[in-house]
């Protein structure tokens, strides 16, 4: 076996994908799922049998350590959308898809949903031309969010994009990498998520 990975690594190796918690090592040949050819699971990595309790509960824990988000937060999403027409899984995701700093991940503007959070609170980003600090402000179709700062964090976040280009940009986000100016083009959709979930679950833990 290899040596112990953090919380963070491990949760990616069980679940076969990256999902870019850790920033700048996610993209480099330290990522202990870009280190390992095989998928978790396979090779001496035993999985835990879980009763559905502990399954759902786990995919709650992946949701809400991917998204960076306490309880009582990731709670109050949820009862956000139970309390919105539609499915009321597809309307979490969508809720925390629409996050500005998991706006400023998916646009590859920084490397991580953290990273996001980090530029969003520091004054660095406008939407519609309005100075946000917020990193839980909610974009909605047609906002136009763009990095307004000085040149020393500008060439920063310059520099995660390149860093990011390989990652795919979701199709409801408009991006211009260049002027680093994001459109929202429409709502996310659950096709847009780019990482495995099964949400469901996180709606039966809730509904016990
Ligand atoms: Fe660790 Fe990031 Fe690689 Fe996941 S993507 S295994 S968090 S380095």
């Amino acid at each position: 076996m290899g040596r112990d990975l953090g919380p963070d690594c491990r949760m990616c190796r069980r679940e076969g994908e990256k999902l870019f918690l850790k920033g700048l090592r996610c993209y480099s040949h330290k990522c202990a799922v870009a280190r390992r050819e095989y998928a978790p699971g396979q090779h001496g990595l035993k999985k835990a049998k879980l009763s559905n309790f502990g399954i759902q509960l786990r995919e709650k824990q992946k949701v809400k350590r991917i998204y960076g988000m306490l309880e009582r937060q990731f709670r109050n999403y949820f009862l956000k959308a139970a309390g919105t027409k539609g499915v009321t899984g597809h309307l979490l995701l969508q809720y925390l898809e629409r996050r500005l700093d998991s706006v400023l991940f998916n646009a590859g503007f920084a490397k991580s949903r953290d990273d996001g959070r980090q530029i969003a609170s520091h004054n660095h980003v406008s939407i519609n031309g309005r100075r946000v600090n917020i990193s839980s402000c909610l974009v909605k179709p047609n906002d136009v969010i763009e990095i307004k700062t000085d040149a020393k964090t500008t060439n920063a976040i310059k520099n995660n994009v390149e860093v990011t280009k390989e990652r795919k940009i979701p199709a409801w986000l408009a991006v211009e990498p260049g002027n680093l100016k994001i459109k929202v083009v429409r709502l996310p959709m659950r096709e847009d998520v780019s990482f495995g979930v099964n949400e469901q679950l996180i709606v039966e833990l809730y509904s016990r």
